[in-house]
């Protein structure tokens, strides 16, 4: 079943159920805690803190997402992408955990043929919060077994946002993939093997003070309890085709078979070749969709991002030994895969080119730059016999000319040299510890949560995100 196929048959079964389509918001939808929308609940945010009044009781979308947290993820997993796309359905004030977990067990175990996934019950399971015992009695009452379902802490299975404001506990459902992925014992003994599809969030209190993400008091239950829901469009898809992980789905692989053949690589021979196959394709997606929703690269915020994930995606491929521009043969692929579900893509598709394929040459012009100061070292360090690179030229290369550490480290190996990487990695955090505190003294000391803070008590409706404050703004 494509992708885009599972990502309508989520949508009509709940517009079945009553629920109002809503068109997924763009990436860059405003919201001063993040720099990309992370989650499908983040466009909801007024309504779930009760700043405005939803619209309609019951919603549900398929949400754009990017998880920069997930960056370093990418290809060693088998479910991060930067890029992916999060299927919900969200109460506001209307059902509750009851329905909540029967439309997910529905959807998740129906028959096919009736609009469902058709997923074999016994490879469900589940976890809940300790002492929500309505959770496990509900799941109990669609016919999950006590020893599918697990109990988790606060740490893994209570939402809230950091700050005072709604909360509550999580149910997460699991689909094991089978013994030759991992042990026994269910997601509590192996997240691979067992993997989260689906976290189903019953926001059912207020929070008075938080003082960390599991240390926080509650000041009463919400007397209109809300649904908030978020299921990895692209995790389902691959349980569905039969697929080893999410980059091999219909809307990512062909851009993997592509840089495979442009690289004479063969995919499944070689377990470093195909990480950074797999970075090539997930990059070039996420690259392509944030530039359909408005982004241009750049050095700082969101397009720090996009460089960082175009520059990866073409410094993967000059790893595979691929030294031509590569862009403009893979985004393309990418492009038609995607088409079924983003049609404004075609529409708007001179201009994404063009902002890709401009940054590629910039980069390639970098590169060369970078080159030269290279050669030197190399020649410098075997002139005096050494057997290491230096870091602070490693660093000066990355600082200066953008060239990613393992690029340098690459390049040094074809000459039988190390990288000083302890002395490298000094530097880097003494980089960062220093931009921190210029953006700590322009910002007179107040971080995003205090900000938040001053915007909430000013009236404004606004807070922190679903997962983590998305700040990280490293390039390459
Ligand atoms: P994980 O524990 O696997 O990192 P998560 O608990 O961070 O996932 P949630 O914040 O609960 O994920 O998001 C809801 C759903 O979105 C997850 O159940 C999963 O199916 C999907 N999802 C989350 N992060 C990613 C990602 N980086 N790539 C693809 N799908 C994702
Ligand atoms: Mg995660
Ligand atoms: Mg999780
Ligand atoms: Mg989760």
């Amino acid at each position: 079943m494509k992708t885009a196929e599972i990502r309508r048959r989520f949508l009509d079964f709940f517009v079945r159920n009553d629920h109002t389509e809503v068109p997924s918001a763009s990436l860059m939808h405003h919201d001063p805690t993040l720099l990309f929308v992370n989650a499908g609940m983040v466009p909801f945010k007024p309504y779930f803190i009760g700043a405005e009044d939803a619209p309609y009781a019951r919603a549900t979308s398929v949400q754009k997402c990017v998880r920069t947290l997930d960056i370093e993820e990418v290809g060693k997993t088998t479910r991060h992408g930067t890029f992916f796309q999060m299927n919900g359905n969200f109460s506001f004030g209307d059902y509750f955990k009851e329905e909540a977990i029967a439309y997910a067990w529905e959807f998740s175990t129906g028959a096919v043929e009736d609009g469902n996934l058709g997923f074999d019950p016994e490879r469900i399971w589940v976890t809940v919060l300790d002492g929500d015992e309505e959770a496990e009695a509900y799941w109990k009452s669609v016919g999950m077994p006590a020893d599918r379902i697990q109990h988790r802490g606060l740490a893994d299975n209570y939402w809230n946002m950091g700050v005072p404001g709604p909360g509550g506990p999580c149910s997460e459902i699991y689909f094991d993939r089978g013994p030759e992925y991992g042990p026994d014992g269910g997601p509590e003994a192996d997240e691979d093997r067992f993997l989260e599809f689906w976290n189903l969030v019953f926001m059912q209190e207020e929070l008075a003070t938080v003082r960390s993400k599991t240390d926080f008091d509650v000041a009463r239950p919400l007397p209109r309890p809300n649904i908030d829901t978020g299921m990895g469009l692209e995790r389902v898809a691959y349980l569905m085709q039969g697929k080893q992980n999410m980059y091999e789905i219909d809307q990512v692989f062909p851009v993997i078979s592509r840089a495979a053949e442009l690289s004479g690589r063969e995919y499944g021979a070689d377990a470093t070749s195909d990480v950074r196959l797999r970075v090539v394709a997930d990059h070039v997606r996420s690259g392509m969709m944030l530039i359909n929703d408005g982004v241009t690269p750049g050095n700082e915020g969101r397009g720090y991002v996009l460089r960082r994930l175009l520059r990866r995606a073409v410094r993967a491929m000059r790893l595979l030994g691929v030294t031509d521009p590569v862009l403009p043969e893979l985004f393309p692929l990418s492009r038609d895969v995607m088409a079924d579900s983003y049609t404004e893509i075609a529409e708007q598709w001179q201009r994404i080119s063009d902002v890709a394929y401009a940054e590629e040459d910039a980069f390639r012009r970098t590169l060369e730059a970078g080159t030269q100061i290279f050669d030197v070292a190399v020649s410098d360090a075997k002139k005096s016999q050494a057997s290491v690179l230096p870091g602070a030229q490693a660093f000066q290369l990355h600082d200066t000319y953008g060239f990613p550490i393992d690029l340098t480290m690459e390049m040094a190996a074809e000459h039988g040299l190390k990288v000083d990487r302890d002395e490298f990695s000094r530097l880097m955090t003494e980089q960062r510890e220093r931009a921190k505190a210029d953006a700590k003294a322009k910002k007179g000391g107040a971080t995003n949560v205090e900000a938040y803070r001053e915007l909430r008590h000013g009236g404004e409706s606004t807070f922190i995100g679903y997962t983590e404050l998305e700040t990280d703004a490293r390039v390459l």
